[in-house]
C-alpha cells in the first residue's frame, strides 16, 4: 500500500493460451506498466493451467496465467477501459462465442474494496474465487487477501 490516499490497489488475472504465451504476458505487464497514474506492485509467477469452460475443440489448449498487483489513480472504469486497450492492441479479437483460444484475457479481479454490479463491470470479478488460476496466484502475490462485499 502507498501513502497516497487517492490510489486504489487493482488486482488484474492475465491469461494467454495462443503462443507466444510467455511473450505475451510479458508484453502485457509492460503495457500495465505504462498505465497512466499507475504502477505495478507486484506480479505473481507464470503458472501452466488447464482450461476452464471452454469449448470441446478447444480443450487441448493450456494457458499462461499470472495476477498481477497495481496501484492506480484512475477510477475503476478508466481502469477497465486501458485493460480493454492493451487485449486490443495484442490482437484479441472480440466475437460471439466466449472462452474461445485467446490471445490475451485481462480480467479486473477487485478494485479496492469497490463492488459493483453492471454488465460491464462486476466486481469483484464474479467467477474470480472459483477459479484456481486466479486464486493461487493471488495467493503468492497478496497472500490473505479478502474479497470486499
Ligand atoms: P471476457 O470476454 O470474459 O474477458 O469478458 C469481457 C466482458 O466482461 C466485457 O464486456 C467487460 O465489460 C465485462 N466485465 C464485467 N466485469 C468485468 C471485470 N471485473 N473484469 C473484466 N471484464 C469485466
Amino acid at each position: 500500500m502507498s501513502d497516497a490516499p487517492d490510489t486504489t490497489l487493482a488486482v488484474v488475472s492475465l491469461g494467454s493460451n495462443i503462443e507466444p504465451r510467455a511473450q505475451r504476458l510479458a508484453d502485457a505487464l509492460a503495457a500495465l506498466a505504462a498505465i497512466p497514474r499507475t504502477r505495478v506492485v507486484k506480479a505473481s509467477s507464470v503458472r501452466e493451467t488447464e482450461p476452464v469452460d471452454v469449448p470441446e475443440e478447444f480443450r487441448g489448449q493450456r494457458f499462461l496465467n499470472q495476477v498481477v498487483v497495481c496501484e492506480t489513480a484512475l477510477e475503476a472504469h478508466d481502469f477497465l477501459h486501458r485493460l480493454q486497450a492493451i487485449e486490443t492492441e495484442q490482437g484479441r479479437v472480440r466475437g460471439p462465442v466466449r472462452n474461445v483460444p485467446r490471445t490475451i484475457d485481462l480480467d479486473l479481479v477487485a478494485f479496492g474494496d469497490l463492488v459493483l454490479d453492471e454488465p460491464e463491470l462486476t466486481l469483484p470479478h464474479p467467477r474470480a474465487r472459483e477459479r484456481a488460476f486466479v486464486m493461487e496466484p493471488l495467493a503468492e502475490v497478496l497472500p490473505g487477501f479478502v474479497f470486499p462485499g
